[in-house]
């Protein structure tokens, strides 16, 4: 094999294996991360963090209305059993019902409106839940395919990396060296072909001399703009 043809099959192989490293970054970046499955968490923990003072707040109200309640109960039995017969006394007693039935309506009106508000944060978080847990599942299977991918673009690396060994052998020091510089220089296209007259590389026409000079395959020959290798199909 010439060297400019083992030079083209090594740079068909490092393109295999640069596509499948890109893409290996690709998946590792969605495997770490997915924006779609953070932001629905996020909700859900919002909703959370937001219901359970307002649960908390409810019960004590509940409770506070029941111990109101027992205490309007108690003094009522007082007032009408016969065994205070002080009017001073009595009159007291009216007072402190009267203010505690104020307090109660207050309390019954505040009650209501954080039951309401519970109910509604109860519903969104429901909502939140079922979608996090839609979120879930296609996440999952999203997940598995990308580890399959993995795993063969993994395999098809290592054979391409066994196929690289022998390519690189059939070329000799000297082009070796210069095409590693082209690669890293290049981005990491050191051989483009000449197509017609044009590289294919960097899409500039080429003199009359080097378009022989490549078609005959004999040398190695560089591209007049860009200085990739340049081959013949
Ligand atoms: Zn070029």
């Amino acid at each position: 094999m010439s060297q400019p043809q083992a030079l083209y099959r090594l740079q068909k192989i490092d393109t295999e294996l640069d596509a499948r490293r890109a893409r290996l970054r690709e998946i590792n970046a969605l495997l770490e991360g997915n924006a779609e499955l953070r932001a629905a968490r996020s909700t859900v923990e919002q909703l959370k963090d937001e219901l359970s003072p307002r649960e908390a707040s409810v019960k004590s109200m509940t409770l506070e209305n029941q111990s109101v309640a027992s205490q309007l109960a108690e003094l009522s039995t007082r007032l009408y059993d016969g065994t205070v017969s002080n009017p001073k006394e009595l009159q007291d007693i009216e007072n402190k019902i009267d203010e505690l039935k104020r307090h109660r309506g207050q309390l019954e009106t505040k009650l209501l409106e954080e039951m309401m508000a519970v109910e509604e944060l109860q519903a969104s978080l429901a909502e939140a839940s079922s979608e996090l847990e839609a979120v879930e599942a296609a996440w999952s299977g999203d997940r598995a395919a990308l580890r399959d991918e993995q795993r063969r673009i993994k395999t098809e690396g290592r054979a391409l990396k066994t196929e690289r060994e022998t390519a690189l052998a059939a070329v000799d020091e000297d082009n070796r060296v210069l095409y590693d510089e082209l690669r890293s220089q290049r981005q990491g296209l050191a051989v483009a072909l000449l197509k017609g007259d044009t590289c294919s590389g960097c899409r500039i026409d080429q003199t009359a001399n080097v378009v022989i000079d490549v078609r005959r395959g004999k040398e190695i020959v560089t591209c007049t703009s860009c200085g990739r290798i340049l081959v013949s199909p």
